[in-house]
C-alpha cells in the first residue's frame, strides 16, 4: 500500500516493478493527494485500486464524511459496490456479509461541484508552497523537497522540520499562526501496535519529533502567506512574539 503522504505522490515505478516481480497488488492511499499526477497519470490510477477520503479537510472535502474507491478491475468494482451496500447487488438479496458505507447523495452533489475546482485549488496550494520555499530562509527550519515535476505534489500539508518543534509551534501560536503536527506519534509507538513498541526506527522517530505543518490552503491571501514567512524568519530559539 502506497500512501501519497502530505500530497506528494510516491515514486511509483520502482514500487510497481517490485509488485510485478512478486505478483503483488498495489493499493494507493490517495486521501492526501487528490489530483496529483505521476508521469502524467493521476494518483488513484497508478495501482490496482485506490482509496480516497473526502473528509472535509482534504483537498476535496465533502460537508461531512465521504470517500471512494477507484479501480480498473470491473469485477473488483462490482464486489466493492456490493460490499458497501450490505453485500447486495439485487435488492434484499445478500450475496455476502457486507457493510452500509454508501456515500449519501448530498455529499456526492457537493463533491461533483468541487471536483471542477480541484486543479485550480491545487495550483493555488502550489503557489503558497512556492512562496514558502522562496521566502523562508531561517537556518533552524528544514523545508520539504519540491519535486522537479510540480504536479507530483498537491501540498495537502506543508511539512517543515525544526529541532525545537514545540517551541516554534508555541511561538507561532502566540503570534496568531495555527500549525499542526502530522503526526505526533509514530505507528510503532501507538498503543494499538504495542507488539512493535520495542522496535527502534530512529529516522521515523526524529521526523515525528521535528515535523510541523504550516498553514496552506487555496484561500490563503498573499498577505497571509507573507505574514507566516516573516514570523518564521524572525524566529530564533530565544524568540518572543514581541519581536514582531
Ligand atoms: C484522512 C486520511 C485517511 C482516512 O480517511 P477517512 O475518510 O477518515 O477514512 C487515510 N489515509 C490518509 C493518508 C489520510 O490523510
Amino acid at each position: 500500500m502506497t500512501v501519497h503522504l502530505y500530497g506528494r505522490v510516491c515514486s511509483m515505478q520502482p514500487i510497481t516493478e517490485v509488485a510485478k516481480r512478486y505478483n503483488l497488488k498495489v493499493i494507493e492511499d490517495v486521501a492526501q493527494a487528490q489530483g496529483a499526477l505521476y508521469r502524467g497519470v493521476r494518483a488513484g490510477h497508478l495501482g490496482d485500486a485506490a482509496g480516497f477520503s473526502f473528509y472535509p479537510g482534504k483537498n476535496i472535502g465533502a460537508l461531512g464524511d465521504a470517500g471512494c474507491i477507484t479501480t480498473d478491475d470491473a469485477a473488483l468494482a462490482d464486489y466493492v459496490r456490493a460490499m458497501s451496500n450490505y453485500g447486495s447487488k439485487e435488492k434484499y438479496l445478500n450475496e455476502m456479509k457486507g457493510l452500509n458505507s454508501r456515500m449519501d447523495e448530498i455529499q456526492a452533489a457537493v463533491l461533483c461541484l468541487k471536483l471542477k475546482r480541484l486543479d485550480a485549488d491545487n495550483e493555488a496550494r502550489r503557489q503558497v508552497a512556492l512562496a514558502y520555499g522562496k521566502g523562508i530562509s531561517n537556518p533552524l527550519i528544514t523545508l520539504p523537497q519540491v519535486p522537479s515535476t510540480a504536479e507530483e505534489n498537491v501540498w495537502h500539508v506543508y511539512p517543515i522540520r525544526t529541532p525545537e518543534r514545540d517551541h516554534l509551534r508555541e511561538y507561532l501560536s502566540r503570534v496568531g499562526i495555527e500549525t499542526m503536527v502530522h503526526y505526533p506519534v509514530p505507528p510503532h509507538r501507538q498503543q494499538a501496535y504495542s507488539e512493535w513498541s520495542n522496535l527502534s526506527f530512529p529516522i521515523s522517530e526524529r521526523i515525528h519529533r521535528e515535523e510541523l505543518s504550516l498553514p496552506i490552503s487555496p484561500v490563503m491571501t498573499e498577505q497571509e502567506v507573507q505574514r507566516v514567512i516573516e514570523a518564521l524568519n524572525a524566529y530564533n530559539i530565544e524568540a518572543s512574539p514581541d519581536a514582531l
